[in-house]
This record gives structure tokens, sequence and C-alpha cells, in this order.
């Protein structure tokens, strides 16, 4: 009896030991996938009124991006994050996802050339209701952002905010140009910025039905059963240095 009760309290330990193990492990990937530093940037431009959360100088711009290569950051896209949170995959060391909404033309003429400069790459939110017009990008130049090797997400038709779309709104602002896009780049467009990067579950059901693979806020606290729809960003103010930049990443994202 003794001896039995000593075998299946054995077992019990081994059990219950898999068991937190596992439940550990799933818990590391979650905080895994939200300590990566993932930076959101808007207007880059060469002579901008005044450097705010919005509006960063290209010469600003290089110097934050030429201060992460040299202190060893490499950039992932989101399939990266994705894969590294779903299959495991590794990462490279330091990684940074670098991202840049509202579809703006210096994202193209400035943005690029800079990322690759330093062999980098970025994703770019695309809202399609700009595609054409000025001071945005045009179709032949999202369609070469993306043959370079750049991600092209979605980022609604007309920058609605997602927790409060009506149902039959879905149609125009989420399916309608995510097709576009994707006749555009002639690829799967998988990744979504919410407008004003704001989610809730609503918004996280609806995009699921459409089979995006994730989502990314702005600072809002990462959701633990959808940390894939709720992926956090860093704004970058203009007035960032490169020394800056590093202590909020460090902070921001642990
Ligand atoms: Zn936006």
């Amino acid at each position: 009896m003794i001896q039995g009760s000593i075998f299946r309290n054995y077992y019990k330990t081994i059990l219950t030991f898999i068991m937190l193990t596992f439940i550990s492990w799933g818990n590391v990937d979650i905080n895994v996938a939200s300590q990566i530093p993932i930076l959101s940037y808007h207007n880059v431009q060469t002579n901008p009124k005044k450097p705010s959360a919005y509006f960063i100088s290209s010469v600003a711009f290089e110097k934050q991006i030429k201060h992460l290569k040299e202190n060893g950051y490499h950039t992932v896209l989101p399939d990266d994050i994705y894969n590294h949170y779903t299959k495991g995959t590794t990462l490279p060391e330091k990684p940074i996802m670098l991202s840049f909404d509202d579809t703006r033309k210096e994202h193209f003429n400035i943005v690029a050339p800079i990322l690759e400069k330093y062999g980098y790459k970025g994703t770019f939110f695309i809202m399609t209701v700009a595609i054409g017009k000025k001071n945005y990008m045009t179709v032949a130049e999202i369609k070469m952002l993306s043959e370079r090797g750049h991600c092209i997400g979605h980022h609604t038709w007309d920058h609605q905010d997602l927790r409060k779309l009506p149902i039959k709104e879905w149609n125009t602002q989420i399916d309608k140009p995510k097709k576009k896009l994707e006749e555009i780049i002639g690829k799967e467009v998988k990744y979504l910025a919410y407008p004003f990067g704001l989610c809730n579950d609503y918004a996280v059901t609806e995009l699921n039905k459409r089979n995006f693979k994730g989502a990314f806020q702005l600072s809002g606290k990462q959701d633990k059963n959808d940390p894939l729809f709720s992926l956090r960003r860093l704004i970058v103010p203009g007035n960032w240095d490169g020394v800056r930049l590093l202590k909020e990443i460090s902070a921001s994202f642990r």
C-alpha cells in the first residue's frame, strides 16, 4: 500500500512538473513576443515644421536608424514575429520591427532608401483611400516597396476606429482594401495596424474571421489571450536622438 502511494505520488510529481514546464513555456512565448521592440513612425520629412510625435526630419530619422544599426539591431517583419511566436523560429539577435503608417509619399522617397542603406526592412501600413493622391504613394511605389522585400500591411480604407465599426462597413474598410492591396503586391496581406492604435475583442474577432494573422496597436497593454492581435508599438517622436531612443526601447519592451 505504502509503496503504491509513493509510486502514485512520484508520477503525480512528474506529471505536475511536465504540466508546469509547458505552462511556463507558453508564458515565455507570450513574453518573448511582447519584448520584440516595434517602432511606429508617421511623417518623415526633409524639413518638418516642428519635430513631434508624428513628425521627424529625414536627418533625425537617419541618425536614429544609424544608431540602431551601430548598436546591433536587426530588423524583422511581421511574418518573422508570427513564425517566432507560433512555430518557435529563431529571430536574429536584437530584433526590431520598424513600421510606417498612413501611406505617406516620403515613405517611398525618404524612408525606404535610408532603411536600405543600412540593410534594413520596414513595414508600411496603407490606408487605401490615399493611394495615388498628392503627398501619398502610388500603386507602383507600393508594389516596388514590396518587391524590394519590405512588408505591406493594411490600415483600413479611410482610417476608421475598428472598435465600433458597424458590421456592414467591414467590407468597405477591410475586405475591399485587403483585396486591392493583394492585387497591387501579388501577395497575401496578413497584418493590420489599427487606426489610432485602438483595438478590442470585437475588432480582433472580425479580423480573425478574415484570416489576418496579426495586428498592431500603439501603447495599449498586450492581451495575453490575443498577443498577436495586440502587438504593441512605440511612437518615436522627432526630437529623440539615438541614445534616448535606445533608452525608451528598453523601458517600453521588457
Ligand atoms: Zn494611421
